[in-house]
């Protein structure tokens, strides 16, 4: 995408369109409810637009939405911008090369976040080039520091992640690529669903194919977006490749640590709940 002015910074005119185009599509594609989500692009090293809280983000125009500094300090517009914004504010100063943030409760990711399973196997192989690994960041109250805190270890690493009981949030170059990287998160999340408890099976890749899709990632100039779990490392811990363990545990959050196997997909906990499922769907076909 390119920009009006060379110094990679969209201009106001720009900057505000983009985020009403994506407001537009995020709502359209039932990303948020009534009036959730927002949006923020940087249009220069230290001011932002934003969203305003309270109106739904798929017919915003362009009065509504807010000039802010870094330190959340408002300098243009008369709508309030979100509480949210607080976690924007922190993408932005954790990571200046972050121009643009997008902050959805899209269905899917969403029921990923509430039941605290990261997006972390290496089982699509676009998920893999574009997005990389999705961590889950722990429960935070809304409103309050923790939210932004809970973020913070990922900004740098990572495209985005999900936040615990709450949506996603993803980061990147300019709107549309933050916008993007939303819309991939959900498929992702949305494929997982499928292959986990609705068909049951999901071959994950070997370590040799996600090796090759992160160079790949890496030759399109994208640094980030760690490393998800192979084949090798979900079956039994004996991925031979020291990057991967490293790599897959960078983002996982505390309550994955603690789980037995090293995939984070295969406790005890999780075998039992798809046992379960198992038998409830024998029991409904002998019917
Ligand atoms: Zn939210």
């Amino acid at each position: 995408m390119s920009y009006q002015f060379d110094d990679g910074y969209p201009s106001d005119l720009e900057a505000k369109r983009d985020i009403l185009e994506v407001g537009r599509r995020m709502y359209a594609k039932n990303f948020v409810a009534s009036n959730d989500g927002n949006i923020s692009c940087k249009v220069s090293d230290r001011t932002l637009w934003c969203t305003p809280t309270g109106v739904s983000k798929g017919y915003m125009t362009d009065e509504m939405l807010v000039l802010m500094d870094l330190d959340g300090n408002v300098l243009r517009g008369s709508w309030k911008p979100s509480s949210e914004m607080k976690m924007h504010l922190r993408v932005y100063n954790e990571n200046p090369s972050v121009r643009a943030v997008v902050h959805a409760h899209p269905p899917v990711s969403t029921s990923f976040a509430i039941a605290g399973i990261p997006l972390n196997r290496a089982i699509l192989t676009e998920a893999v080039m574009g997005i990389g690994e999705i961590p889950l960041a722990p429960y935070a109250m809304p409103g309050t520091q923790e939210v932004p805190d809970s973020i913070a270890p990922f900004v740098k690493t990572h495209n985005g992640c999900l936040l615990a009981n709450h949506g996603a949030l993803t980061w990147g170059s300019n709107v549309m690529e933050a916008w993007m990287r939303m819309e991939s998160v959900e498929y992702y999340a949305t494929v997982s669903m499928y292959t986990g408890n609705i068909i049951g099976q999901a071959n994950e890749l070997t370590c040799e194919q996600v090796d090759r899709l992160i160079e790949r990632r890496k030759n399109s100039g994208i640094t980030t977006g760690g490393r998800p779990l192979c084949r090798e490392c979900s079956e039994k811990d004996t991925c031979r490749f020291s990057s991967c363990r490293s790599g897959g545990d960078s983002g996982r959050s505390q309550p994955e640590k603690e789980r037995e196997c090293c995939c984070g997909h295969h406790s005890s906990e999780e075998d039992e709940v798809a046992q379960i499922v198992r038998s409830v769907i024998e029991q409904m076909r002998r019917r």
